[in-house]
Parts: structure tokens; C-alpha cells; sequence
């Protein structure tokens, strides 16, 4: 599982680690040849465009490998610069602390996947490059989707909740195509007991 990313400010991918790269380096499980035969890129309700199936396809396959221009953090960082930051359709996927895919440029299809918080598909790394693998059988017209887990970042701004709200319909939607879930509170620790009453203590805002 790797994450995507936001278009700045990604220093390293937070939150939930990349996974690191596995040390295979041979063989990896090729995608299916035409995944075209198999999903259609349309309009999509929830966000954007969005994958369809065409037909059933069974979990297990993979569909697509996430292609673009890899490049590091730095150099995505520098290209987004002055880039929309309210903008939430990224096409970046942060392999690992090193590497960032860019499927804006010399990307395919796979680009336009949403996200989801139940998802059918998953992202995985191998040798360093990420694929698109189905881990429940999609039925035909079903949308594509995974887990962008997009990490948090310091400098994020204060809605960056709301910019990047989810809404997947999903029964076990979390809100948000960020991860974590929620913003860690920062150093807050709460007293074992002391009584939640009165305190008035609540939430902290973050700076
Ligand atoms: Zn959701």
C-alpha cells in the first residue's frame, strides 16, 4: 500500500509510511494487457473522472501500473510550486521517500481511479513501481476505486479537511481521503482520568 500525494509540501509521504520497497527486484506481476477491454474512463458522481468496470473482473487482477514521471519530492515540490493548494485533483503518487510519481505527464488511465474507503482496488508496490490490483470482484459499471491515503503534511492548510473531504458514499466512508483519519493531536495527552467534566478542555486547535 503506498499513498498518493498532495501537490505541495510533500516532503516525505506522512502519515502511514510508504510501504518501503521490497527488495525483489525481478519479476513482477505484469498488468492485463489491454485494461481498456476491461474499464471505461467516464464522468464520475463523485469526484472528477472516474474508472467503470465494463465488465465482472475478478479480484486479483491487475489492472494498470500507476506510470507518469517519476521524479523526487523536491522537484514536485518545485513544479507545484504556486500551484492551487485548494486544487484536490492530484495525480501524484509518493512511492516511498525518494520517489514521486507524476501521472500528469506520460501517465494513463489509471490516473483517474478515485479514491474510496472501502475500496475494491489497492495500490501496491513492487521494485518500486505501483500497481493497481483488484482485491474484490468488481461487478460490471461498478466504479474503481482505492485508498489514496494521502499523508498530512505540517504545512497543509486549516481546511485541508474540506479540500480533500471524501464523499464515496461508502457506508464505512471516513470523511476524508486523508490519512490519518483524523489530525493528530498534537502532544495532547490526555489524563488518565481526570473527568471530562467541566475541564473545559476540548479540542486544540492546531497553530
Ligand atoms: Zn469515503
Amino acid at each position: 500500500m503506498a499513498t498518493r500525494t498532495k501537490h505541495k509540501g510533500a516532503n516525505a509521504p506522512a502519515g502511514r509510511k510508504a510501504a518501503p520497497a521490497k527488495k525483489q527486484t525481478a519479476k513482477v506481476k505484469a498488468p492485463v494487457k489491454d485494461a481498456l477491454k476491461l474499464v471505461k474512463v467516464r464522468n464520475s458522481k463523485v469526484h472528477g473522472r472516474g474508472v467503470f468496470a465494463l465488465k465482472r473482473i475478478p479480484k486479483g487482477t491487475r489492472i494498470w501500473e500507476y506510470v507518469g514521471e517519476r521524479m523526487s519530492h523536491k522537484r514536485v515540490n518545485e513544479r507545484y510550486e504556486g500551484a492551487d493548494e485548494r486544487d484536490n485533483h492530484t495525480f501524484l503518487f509518493a512511492v516511498d521517500r525518494n520517489v514521486v510519481i507524476d501521472a500528469t505527464r506520460d501517465g494513463n488511465d489509471s490516473r483517474f481511479i478515485n479514491h474510496g474507503c472501502d475500496p475494491n482496488c489497492e495500490s501496491t508496490i513492487e521494485d518500486r513501481r505501483v500497481f493497481i490490483d483488484v482485491i474484490r470482484t468488481i461487478k460490471p459499471g461498478e466504479d474503481l476505486n482505492y485508498d489514496y491515503q494521502i499523508g498530512r503534511d505540517r504545512n497543509d492548510p486549516p481546511d485541508v479537511d474540506v479540500i480533500y473531504a471524501c464523499r464515496c458514499g461508502s457506508p464505512k466512508c471516513r470523511g476524508t481521503m486523508l490519512w490519518p483519519a483524523k489530525r493528530p493531536e498534537p502532544r495532547q495527552r490526555r489524563a488518565k482520568t481526570a473527568a471530562r467534566k467541566g475541564a473545559g478542555s476540548g479540542k486544540r486547535k492546531r497553530a
